[in-house]
């Protein structure tokens, strides 16, 4: 109860702050690269807009969060079932016996991965890896994991239950180490700085290396087909709504492929008859971009 009180307490004075920051006209420029203007694309809860900057074209929520707020917000009342809560002993043991095909399977990545010839024993870095479902399930199928989250007690649950190595940060993972994949779902929407960790992320890809994100997508072909769906997708929460004018622009010289997936049926939203190949990303096709969540997969140039 006094837990709950607190968080109230603390959100309203969140409110309040930004209340404050569109008062005095603070912290309305590019969170990720500090371009100043653009048009506003959204608005929600009176106070934020959703611009998207000229220049990096990153749509984010304004008014921002400054770094301390935003780690703040994360460390102590981030709150969402689904991720937040971590599970039983029992309920673990069952998720192993059956190789999580009955949570959060990530066969369809590890079927990815293979199709675009990652080699088996490759080292995946799995960024924001949560209490370590993903990265348990890299390292079974013979992939080297670095696993990195920021929330302390997620970290301690991955490294006292399913054994793995965290680390809190990008720049603490081994020095030097060069990697084949750099991975992460549903994490890029929260991170305060898009674009200095982008550009830690690019720099630790060996030539060749993959970089795969999955977020929630703020394309507009979503917009179209879903308006009121797509609108709830970013806030308090998502500081940032990613889509494929954004990836276009920042990864305009490498190989690409841009998808979509819907959250009704899980299924990639590739046309008929199209496989996965490493060739592929040679074209920078974009499929379907209709589905909730946007999946970018991009090759460091060799
Ligand atoms: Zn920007």
């Amino acid at each position: 109860m006094r837990k709950k009180i607190n968080r109230q307490w603390s959100k309203g004075l969140l409110f309040l702050q930004c209340l404050q920051d569109v008062l005095l006209n603070r912290h309305m420029a590019c969170p990720s690269c500090g371009g100043q203007g653009g048009a506003t694309v959204d608005r929600r809860f009176l106070l934020f807009s959703l611009v998207r900057c000229p220049q990096c074209k990153l749509m984010s929520r304004r008014p921002f969060d400054p770094l301390e707020r935003s780690v703040h917000f994360y460390q102590s009342l981030y709150h969402e079932p689904a991720v937040t809560i971590l599970p039983s002993d029992a309920e673990l043991e069952s998720f192993k016996q059956a190789n999580f095909r009955t949570y959060n399977s990530f066969e369809a990545w590890l079927r990815l991965f293979a199709q675009l010839e990652v080699p088996r024993d490759g080292v995946i870095v799995d960024f924001g890896c949560n209490w370590g479902y993903g990265s348990w399930q890299f390292r079974q199928a013979g992939y080297q994991v670095r696993s990195i989250e920021l929330s302390q007690p997620r970290a301690a649950f991955a490294r006292e239950k399913l054994g793995l190595t965290v680390y809190s940060g990008v720049d603490q993972l081994p020095p030097g180490e060069q990697v084949d994949v750099f991975f992460s779902t549903h994490v890029l929407e929260h991170v305060a700085s898009l674009q200095g960790l982008l550009e830690q992320a690019c720099q630790r890809l060996k030539p060749g290396g993959l970089f795969f994100a999955m977020t929630p997508n703020g394309s507009d072909a979503f917009r179209r087909v879903d308006e009121a769906w797509w609108h709830l997708l970013w806030g308090r929460k998502h500081c940032n709504y990613l889509d494929d004018v954004f990836w276009r622009q920042q990864f305009a010289a490498w190989p690409l492929l841009l998808l979509s997936r819907s959250i009704k049926d899980y299924q990639l939203r590739l046309p008929a008859g199209v496989q996965v190949s490493p060739a592929l990303l040679d074209e920078r096709p974009m499929f379907d971009m209709a589905g909730h969540e946007l999946i970018v997969l991009a090759r460091k140039p060799r």
